[in-house]
């Protein structure tokens, strides 16, 4: 089999019946990272020496008879604000760039436990903060579809490592959108679950009421099998719900007869791009075809969800990231000598980059006295508006299709020098988040330019089957997500 365009089943399957070892597994991956890597700038770091030693554990394990896990011998990687014990976690920036984790996240714990075997970890913006994977310290990642575009944010490593057949699954988290935007932009499969289904623990806090860990894929299937492996309660983060978790793999029917999706066409209206926009039209026109009703919804107070999204992720970062001070974690300025007030702001003046420090000040801002009713606590109640919206959508359909981008992947560089150009990239997919829903990106076609174009569904509450089944219904019909990039 071809190891890199196998897909983590199927690689999984293979290694358990001894037609492809762990360690030959891993030893692709590596290659693969090794030959693409340098254009990509899509790892942060790669660890070989660990991960062929775990893989080659795998081996002796399943050598020996022992069980060895829905995902054993499966390459992965995380994006570099996860941790894993012993590696360093950066979140892409200056402030934690020799940070060592001192435990595992539950979700590594969790992966290794299933035997999937973590090779690196992946660029991002920095702290998880953009849509485009520009604000990281150690630099962008370039689209493998094309490199001079954005691979999209803030998880543009662990999309752009899927995408270009490195490995065939990885994790990524999304506040506001970054692990279905670069979905979107590599043309793969990217599940932001439910707020509360995946543990946040071993996470680095950017927003803690918006912030979950989801996987990426280039099948539905795969997502499916990754979601079942990290999902579930967990004594390490309170947040964690402590619903039980379905068996996804059992939920991919591909039927769809029954299933009613919600078009909301007044907000899908504005702002977006001509070719979006057909493929969306084409995307709904072919799950009618498969069977499902369209029923149009209102979302009336979708359009504020950018600025809310932007007035609530900020106030948090900014009490969040107050612990990189230079004394409890990472890197310290070694030129202050006069005062610790000096030492603060000096440590921090050099660590962030001026995107955290942007959104330290209007978290900062928003949450003072005096501001704090007008901008901040008016910002949390237009949220719950926006989850009643969602809430009445639902009584009437099972899932609310949407693109994920309102545009294909766009030049690096174009969008840098206005940050609100670039806020305004998230208008479709904030608001899971701030109704904690799940929400999913996947491949729906591709631009005149030949980039990805991403469909997103999103889904009730905890509903992450019924989600899952439409997307691979979908998938069962199209072949979008088969087509490889040419890197
Ligand atoms: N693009 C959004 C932001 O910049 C979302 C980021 C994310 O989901 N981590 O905040």
């Amino acid at each position: 089999m071809n190891v890199l365009d196998a897909t983590a089943r199927a690689i999984r399957d293979a290694i358990a019946a001894g037609r492809l070892s762990a360690a030959e597994a891993c030893r692709n991956a590596l290659d693969r990272i090794g030959a693409v890597n340098p254009a990509l700038n899509a790892f942060n770091l790669v660890d070989a020496d660990r991960a062929m030693e775990r893989a080659q554990e795998i081996d002796r394990r399943r050598a020996a008879g022992d069980t060895v896990g829905p995902l054993a011998g499966v390459p992965i990687a995380l994006k570099d604000n996860i941790d894993v014990r012993g590696m360093r976690t950066t979140a892409s920036s200056r402030i934690l760039e020799h940070f060592v984790a001192p435990f595992d996240s539950t979700v590594t714990q969790r992966l290794e436990a299933a035997g999937a075997v973590i090779i690196g970890k992946t660029n991002c913006d920095e702290f998880a903060m953009g849509s485009s994977n520009e604000n990281s310290a150690f630099g962008p990642v370039h689209n493998p579809w094309k490199l001079d575009r954005i691979p999209g944010g803030s998880s543009g490593g662990s999309a752009a490592a899927v995408a270009a057949r490195c490995l065939p699954l990885a994790l990524g988290s999304d506040t506001g959108g970054s692990i279905r935007q670069p979905a979107s932009c590599c043309g793969v499969v990217g599940l932001k679950p439910s707020y509360g289904r995946v543990s946040r623990y071993g996470l680095l806090a950017f927003a803690s009421s918006l912030d979950q860990i989801g996987p990426f894929a280039r099948t539905v299937s795969d997502a499916a099998l990754a979601l079942s492996v990290i999902a579930g309660p967990d004594p390490c983060d309170a947040t964690a719900a402590t619903e039980a978790v379905p068996d996804y793999a059992a939920a991919l029917t591909g039927n769809v007869k029954d299933i009613r999706i919600g078009v909301p066409r007044a907000f899908v209206s504005e702002g977006v791009d001509d070719e979006v926009r057909r493929a969306y039209d084409a995307a709904l026109e072919t799950l009618r075809g498969a069977g499902a009703t369209l029923i149009d919804v209102e979302l009336p107070h979708a359009k504020y969800a950018v600025p809310v999204y932007y007035l609530v992720c900020t106030a948090e970062a900014s009490s969040n990231l107050a612990r990189y001070d230079g004394v409890k974690y990472g890197y310290r300025s070694p030129k202050a000598k006069d005062s610790l007030k000096e030492m603060y702001s000096r440590t921090r003046d050099e660590g962030f980059g001026p995107e955290v420090k942007r959104r330290i000040m209007l978290g900062t801002y928003v949450l003072s006295a005096g501001y704090y009713d007008a901008f901040y606590l008016k910002a949390l109640q237009v949220r719950t508006l926006l989850r009643r919206d969602y809430d009445q959508a639902f009584e009437r359909v099972d899932v609310v299709a949407m693109p994920t981008m309102p545009t294909p992947p766009f030049k690096l560089g174009e969008k840098t020098d206005d940050p609100l150009q670039m806020y305004l990239a998230d208008v479709f997919t904030v608001s899971a988040n701030l109704a904690g829903l799940p929400g999913i990106s996947v491949p729906c076609g591709f631009s005149n330019d030949g980039l990805p174009i991403g469909f997103q569904l999103m889904g009730r509450m905890f509903d992450e089957a019924t989600l899952l089944r439409v997307a691979d219904a979908y998938e069962r019909v199209t072949d979008w997500h088969q087509r490889a990039p040419a890197i």
